[in-house]
């Protein structure tokens, strides 16, 4: 009998994380589902998940917390190795740099990048005894072409790309591909406040994207069709930079 896959996605509560979640789900792996604080939201999404005859394990802490994290994650993982590991979970802290305090620039750096370093080292060392696995970070846009007022989520976003082209090249050899998921625009609670009528005429396709546009793509990367796919910034962003 052939294990059930496991994908592991951190900041799956809401938005494009639970998008993730749920197309994978429907796709056929178990949910281990990271959230930080809206119990609620998750916990529906696990009765979702569960209603698609998956199992869903709710795994409530904050990323950037190298102690939760580990007692999150060891032991989950002397049980099962994750097929798939999603690095979601972000929040902005935007405001320009003469005026940003140093909270700001610590929230965003260490929820995105020490996040991923701290829970990317454990999957991928027990991707390694597995000699497989499908690594994916979402970026962002901002951290491609940088953008006033994110300073901070830029350079979060950049660091996350180069952290995973390096990693990509640690793990070909080993059949763990690593690889970057770099939305634009996309409706969600995040871009709830932007003046999206300044901002859309940028976009050559004139509208915001959806949480299904962002999941469709990392379910084509965990999937066969990209098994020669490694060390790739994959934009989902209307056009906004090319
Ligand atoms: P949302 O604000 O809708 O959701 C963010 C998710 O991250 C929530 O599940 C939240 O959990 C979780 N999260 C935040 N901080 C932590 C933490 N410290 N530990 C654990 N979980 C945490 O965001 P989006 O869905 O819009 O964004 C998802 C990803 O996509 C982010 O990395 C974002 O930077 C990126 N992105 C989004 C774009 C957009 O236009 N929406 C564009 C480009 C990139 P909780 O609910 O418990 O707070």
């Amino acid at each position: 009998m052939t294990q059930t896959p496991i994908a592991f996605i951190s900041g799956a509560s809401r938005g494009i994380g639970a998008a993730i979640a749920l197309r994978l789900a429907a796709g056929g792996y178990d949910i281990w589902l990271n959230y930080h604080a809206s119990h609620g939201p998750a916990q529906s999404l696990r009765e979702q998940i569960e209603a698609m005859g998956r199992r869903c394990t709710l795994l409530s802490f904050d990323v950037a917390d190298e102690a939760a994290v580990t007692a999150a994650l060891d032991p989950l993982l002397d049980q099962a190795v994750p097929y798939a590991f999603i690095h979601n979970a972000g929040i902005t802290r935007d405001g320009l740099l003469p005026m940003m305090g140093r909270d700001s620039w610590d929230q965003v750096l260490n929820t995105h990048l020490t996040g991923f370093f701290l829970m990317g080292r454990l999957i991928s060392k027990a991707m390694l005894s597995k000699r497989q696995g499908r690594i994916i970070a979402i970026a962002s846009v901002s951290g491609e072409t940088g953008q006033a007022g994110q300073v901070n989520y830029a350079a979060a976003k950049a660091g996350l790309i180069g952290a995973c082209k390096s990693l990509a090249r640690e793990l070909a050899r080993r059949n763990i591909l690593v690889n970057v998921v770099s939305p634009g625009l996309i409706a969600t609670e995040m871009i709830k406040d932007l003046p999206l009528d300044k901002i859309l005429p940028l976009v050559p396709l004139n509208r915001v994207g959806t949480v299904d546009e962002v999941s469709g793509v990392v379910e084509f990367l965990l999937g066969p069709a990209a098994g020669y796919i490694t060390g790739q910034v994959i934009g989902v962003n209307g056009g906004l930079y090319m």
